[in-house]
């Protein structure tokens, strides 16, 4: 334990059993349709290339990338299952792409004309999924243009088009007569797609789609959060956490009653009490607006920070316990000893899970996979 316990200063603990069970749940609630894990932003902060393999054994077929250079890195990583690249700038060169078989996702003609150019500069026929936006007026092809765009993508021969898709912009608040609207826009695509002369698959369902609307899975399911074990919808599922932040205690003191705590000495003991120094702050992803509300695991129990989160380091508020120099110290986890989650930081913070655990700073916080 003492040999390790320089690399323990922040370090995430990447669960990788946890999210193959995650994986291969959501697989199982999508029977008909296949997988496509969602690994960008390095995986949400998991690790892409870690997490792509994960899920590819345990029930994923697919692997979803934002930008191209993030869909590269898997194939440079050895990845060989079908990856998706969806969003890029004006002027990117597809080429690279197109040679290492990624398919490529096109909102537009001018997108269209690109991707065209890379697969005859490669000689290699380009697979594209036709993106249309229902609803959610960010990426995608807007209705009124979408029939051009897939005459066009029907006429090009150097793309063949695998797929149209969507996004949806409120399956996490179940119910939602927005997703209706979309999925309706959506079908009206696909019709138009086909009459043009494709035969495409489909693919909508972000993970609270999955998990919520059945109806629609479709050929393909696109869970990003909840393979990281996060469950976006109220409804409970056996989702289970991939990502433990941890620390240690650098230091403990006792201080008498009327003394303060980090800047601003916003926090004052009422009694004498020890403190402990962990060596984690907003420099590692700790949000500085859970000064005053958050709590770590230390010790066996829940404990409070105390004062003001600083950029390298909060203190907690130990009582008359015992509390070790060098002791672990748990700032977020799966929950099940009770300790603090992702999702509590989420609520106490005013914001979603997926930015929390996406907002460890790497390279101050090491990553580590079990
Ligand atoms: C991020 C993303 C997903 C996954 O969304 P989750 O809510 O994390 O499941 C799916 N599709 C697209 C296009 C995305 O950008």
């Amino acid at each position: 334990m003492n040999g390790v316990m320089a690399a323990l200063r922040a370090e995430v603990v990447i669960d990788l059993d946890n999210l193959r069970h995650n994986v291969s749940l959501l697989a199982g609630l999508a029977p008909r349709a296949e997988t496509m894990a969602v690994v960008k932003a390095d995986g949400y902060g998991h690790g892409a290339v870690e997490v792509a393999r994960a899920a590819l054994e345990s029930g994923a077929s697919w692997i979803g990338a934002c930008s191209l250079g993030e869909a590269l890195a898997l194939r440079e990583a050895g990845i060989t299952a079908p990856v998706l690249a969806w969003l890029d700038l004006p002027g990117t060169d597809y080429a690279p792409g197109v040679a290492a078989r990624v398919d490529l996702s096109v909102s537009s003609a001018r997108q269209l004309a690109e991707v065209a150019e890379a697969a005859r500069a490669v000689g290699v026929e380009a697979r594209v999924h036709l993106k249309i936006d229902t609803g959610l007026s960010r990426n995608g092809c807007r209705p009124e243009e979408w029939s051009a765009l897939v005459e066009k993508a029907a006429a090009t021969p150097e793309v063949r088009v695998h797929a149209v898709w969507t996004h949806l912009a409120c399956a996490d608040e179940v119910g939602h007569p927005a997703t209706d609207a979309q999925a309706e826009r959506f079908d009206d695509a696909y019709r138009e797609a086909v009459a043009a002369g494709l035969s495409p698959l489909r693919h909508v369902a972000n993970s609270a789609a999955l998990l919520t609307r059945p109806d629609l899975h479709f050929d393909l399911v696109r869970p990003g959060i909840a393979v990281y074990g996060l469950n976006p919808v109220p409804q409970p599922f056996d989702l289970r956490p991939v990502m433990t932040f941890r620390s240690s205690v650098a230091l403990t003191k006792r201080i008498p009653a009327g003394e303060s705590v980090s800047y601003g000495l916003s926090w004052t003991a009422g009694a004498p009490t020890t403190l402990a120094l962990v060596p984690v702050g907003y420099g590692d992803g700790v949000p500085r607006t859970l000064s005053h509300r958050m709590h770590v695991w230390l010790a066996g129990r829940r404990r409070p920070v105390v004062g003001r989160v600083c950029m390298d380091q909060v203190v907690v508020d130990c009582g008359d316990d015992v509390v070790a120099e060098g002791d672990e110290v748990v700032l977020f986890g799966t929950g099940e000893r009770g300790e603090p989650t992702a999702r509590e930081w989420a609520d106490l913070a005013g914001t979603i899970d997926y930015e929390i655990v996406t907002g460890m700073h790497r390279p101050r916080v090491t990553r580590t996979y079990r």
